[in-house]
């Protein structure tokens, strides 16, 4: 056996099959040369195995080349040989037309990241649960510690609804979700609630009157602050990366006691400081804190006996912060140019 044989068996079959007129003979031709046992080129290999190494590994290249060839030119014959026996095309109609290329699309940015987050906290326990967006003062404000002549209202330019809907608002928030859910039932409670929320803000690059938000909450007995920032720490670091420094610091929310808001080290600068993290190295991604014992009250329950946490985060603005958008109205204008790119 040489290279030179092998490569004149190999033109041989490339033409025989070129010129096969049926499925019959193409078959034929296919067990004459790859035949598992008796093929022309297939008994080559037996023989190649008989070879010294190096040998072997020259001849082997041309008889690997050989063998592709063939299978090819079957494949390609086969395709043929089926158009050919395809009815005829009807009048007026290219088969040769190039096709349309096909678009895949895939989730908005903002629906994956919350699709993320609630993957994540179902992996602690968190059960995935809706509310309504039209809301009372109520759910919205006075059962969260947040009375008529509260100052902390103001920070909620509130859509108020008219005529026949007075009283009622579109929700600021979707902490009136906790509300609905501790009122339902008995603890323990471990929920995770994404939503729209509404606000009279102007728009501008970090503002939008329509925004989202994901909130947690938890309630049981004995749950602590320790809880809490174990929670948060394993949500962050799963939502930015786990090389990505998390801080908490004591803030302020009527609902909360102790209040918290979380920061996450700043993506660009590695927490050294920058333009995105104005300097500070650090990005606030979310308030949190230790249900306050008024709210569980409000709820029903005793805060003798239980305790929790909630924690609320904007999954737009994590969205604009984890694909450097300058301006977050970017994600509702439904540029598809943009969106694309995600
Ligand atoms: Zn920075």
């Amino acid at each position: 056996m040489t290279e030179t044989d092998l490569r004149e068996l190999g033109e041989r079959a490339l033409e025989e099959i070129a010129g096969a007129g049926d499925e019959a003979e193409l078959e034929r031709l296919r067990l004459l040369y790859l035949g598992r046992r008796s093929g022309l080129i297939s008994r080559r290999a037996a023989a190649l195995a008989q070879l010294p190494p190096e040998r072997r590994s020259e001849l082997g290249r041309e008889f690997n080349r050989a063998k592709q060839a063939v299978e090819e030119a079957l494949g390609r014959r086969q395709a043929e040989l089926a158009l050919g026996a395809a009815p005829p095309a009807p009048a007026g109609m290219d088969l040769s037309w190039p096709r349309r290329a096909l678009e895949r699309g895939h989730q908005h940015p903002v629906a994956r990241l919350i699709r993320e987050i609630e993957d994540v906290a179902a992996a602690l326990g968190f059960e995935s649960v809706r509310g309504p967006e039209v809301e009372d003062d109520r759910h919205n404000f006075e059962l969260l510690n947040l009375p008529p002549e509260h100052p902390a209202r103001d920070t909620h330019d509130t859509f108020y609804l008219e005529g026949p809907a007075q009283g009622w608002l579109l929700r600021t928030h979707t902490s009136p979700v906790q509300l609905r859910t501790m009122m339902a039932g008995p603890p323990p409670y471990r929920i995770i609630v994404p939503g729209r929320v509404y606000r009279r803000d102007n728009p501008d690059p970090t503002h939008n009157p329509v925004f989202f938000q994901v909130e947690g909450l938890c309630v049981d007995e004995g749950v602590s602050l320790a809880d809490l920032k174990g929670t948060l720490t394993y949500l962050i670091g799963a939502i930015f990366g786990p090389e990505r420094g998390v801080r908490l610091r004591a803030s302020y929310f009527p609902y909360t006691e102790p209040s918290l808001e979380a920061d996450v080290s700043c993506g660009f600068c590695r927490g050294g400081g920058c333009r995105s993290c104005l300097g500070k190295g650090w990005i606030e991604i979310l308030g949190s804190g230790m249900v306050h014992p008024q709210v569980l009250r409000n709820a029903g329950l005793d805060p003798e006996r239980y305790s929790g946490f909630a924690f609320g985060m904007g999954p737009d603005r994590i969205a604009a912060l984890k694909y450097g958008l300058e301006d977050i109205r970017d994600l509702y204008e439904n540029d598809l140019r943009l969106l694309e790119g995600f």
